[in-house]
């Protein structure tokens, strides 16, 4: 009796050690492997620096693209290269005038460490210049890069290269990028570039020619030039001014891969030029698109260039894993567009499926009056081969509008046509997403970091602490306040 009492709790004691070291094991084994995943958190002045803007990029953003790419491969566990980072943080985003910012206010926050109004680039209200980080890293010696999908002279890359008192002054701020001395230009909008009645199609006013000032600084230039720019094999000490195209470069889901380079196309090129010279270096990358998406309240624009974003930082962090101890990637958005809410009425599913068959924008597709044609297009070009009948009502009612001249709201913006906003909101209601707005929302912005004291960009920030925090890590100074 004693002894069977021994046994029986010996084998207790066996199975109580068994389950115990088991549970030990579980414990620490997922984890470890998820932290060497992540390693990060080395402290100092990184020599490679990336700074990432989604231009309109939010939470909702960041999700929706994540969840599109899930639908696209297929893997319910895939997750967007900038939302693995393991540092994350939030930024406030408003400007100096207006609680709801615009993208000249607040990149020049994210630039300069300043808050300023609607509409200014690289200045404070009273109008002074304060200086960007991009020309703190030049002035301190490093390669500067400056990347977007947008004209070079548009809002978020002018803050880093210009300064005036409006964003609507292209041409001078055209003029300040000439004399940057950044050493990689790459995006869209030569037409501020090249002067009146030039053998390209000028928006100068004026006989200038901006192209010429690079050249005879020694720029390699790829003006109007995407398979020359493709070609460029980057050697040391090149620098480089490449704006591809008249205007933005193309929404992701218009972009014709064999002629236009991707974002990731352009970043790899631009890491390539600039790690040449075995300098520092510090770039920024746009992705400016994913505004204008928002601002039409197109969701599968959004999604597309969302995932062209996210790959060219993946061509960042492939860059990281190779200098883990001395890069640091900054990711985060410079404010939210279209106030986008993933859930709609009173329905839990998001079918982000709905999107995949959609192959253009809404630029692609164009109501003239051709009722027959419009349906056709969004058949063969769009993809919405199955619209119901209340669907196929929705936008005639949006037809009837647009033929007599009428808005469906009186808020609606001018680069909008009431089809457009119909057929964009006929696929918002399939995915079960809706918009607030057809313009910027006040919501805060996630930022996400990996590498060389990214650490110290995580927490609840405002935007003008991300541009101190860059100064301070790279040991630089931006404009003291007086
Ligand atoms: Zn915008």
């Amino acid at each position: 009796m004693f002894n069977k009492n021994l046994k029986r709790i010996s084998l207790l004691l066996v199975l109580i050690l068994v389950a115990f070291s088991f549970s030990i094991y579980a414990m620490s084994s997922a984890p470890v492997e998820e932290k060497e995943g992540n390693k990060v958190v080395e402290q100092g002045t990184p020599k490679y620096v990336f700074l990432f803007i989604g231009d309109g990029m939010a939470s909702s953003q960041r999700m929706l693209g994540e969840y599109f790419l899930r639908a696209k491969t297929g893997d319910q566990n895939a997750k967007l290269t900038m939302n693995q980072f393991p540092v994350a943080g939030m930024n406030s985003t408003y400007a100096a005038n207006t609680l709801v910012t615009d993208s000249a206010a607040s990149a020049t926050a994210l630039a300069t460490g300043y808050k300023t109004n609607k509409g200014m680039i690289g200045q404070v209200p009273d109008g002074t210049a304060v200086k960007t980080i991009v020309e703190a890293a030049r002035d301190k010696g490093m390669a500067t890069g400056v990347i977007s999908t947008m004209r070079l002279t548009h809002a978020t890359p002018a803050s880093f290269l210009a300064h005036n008192e409006s964003r609507y002054n292209p041409n001078q701020i055209a003029e300040d990028i000439a004399a940057s001395d950044v050493d990689f230009l790459a995006g869209g909008g030569y037409r501020y570039f090249v002067p009146k009645d030039g053998e390209l199609k000028s928006k100068r006013k004026d006989d200038k020619d901006l192209v010429k000032v690079f050249e005879d600084k020694g720029y390699k230039s790829f003006v109007n030039d995407p398979a020359g720019f493709r070609d460029y094999k980057p050697e040391s000490g090149d620098k480089v001014f490449a704006p591809l195209t008249y205007s933005h470069l193309p929404y992701e889901l218009d972009r014709d891969p064999k002629k236009l380079p991707s974002l990731a196309e352009i970043t790899q090129k631009g890491i390539e030029t600039l790690s040449k010279k075995d300098n520092a270096f510090f770039m920024m990358v746009e992705g400016g698109r994913i505004d204008y998406a928002g601002h039409a309240n197109s969701p599968a624009t959004v999604a597309n260039d969302m995932l062209a974003f996210d790959q060219a930082i993946a061509k960042a962090y492939e860059f990281y894993k190779n200098h883990p101890k001395e890069t640091l990637i900054v990711v985060t958005g410079d404010h939210e567009t279209g106030g986008l809410g993933l859930g709609f009425k009173n329905d839990y599913f998001l079918n982000v499926d709905e999107l995949l068959p959609i192959k253009s924008s809404l630029d692609k597709i164009n109501y003239s009056g051709d009722r027959k044609a419009l349906f056709t297009a969004l058949k063969e070009e769009y993809g919405l081969t199955d619209l119901s009948d209340k669907e196929i009502a929705k936008i005639k009612q949006a037809m009837n509008l647009e033929d007599a001249g009428k808005k469906p709201v009186e808020y609606m913006p001018g680069f909008m046509s009431p089809v457009d906003a119909a057929i964009a909101n006929v696929l918002s209601e399939r995915v079960n997403l809706f918009w607030t707005t057809y313009a910027h929302s006040g919501t805060t912005v996630p930022l996400t970091a990996v590498g060389v004291s990214a650490t110290n960009f995580g927490g609840y920030k405002d935007n003008t602490e991300i541009a101190k925090t860059l100064a301070e890590v790279l040991g630089v100074k931006l404009t003291e306040a007086k």
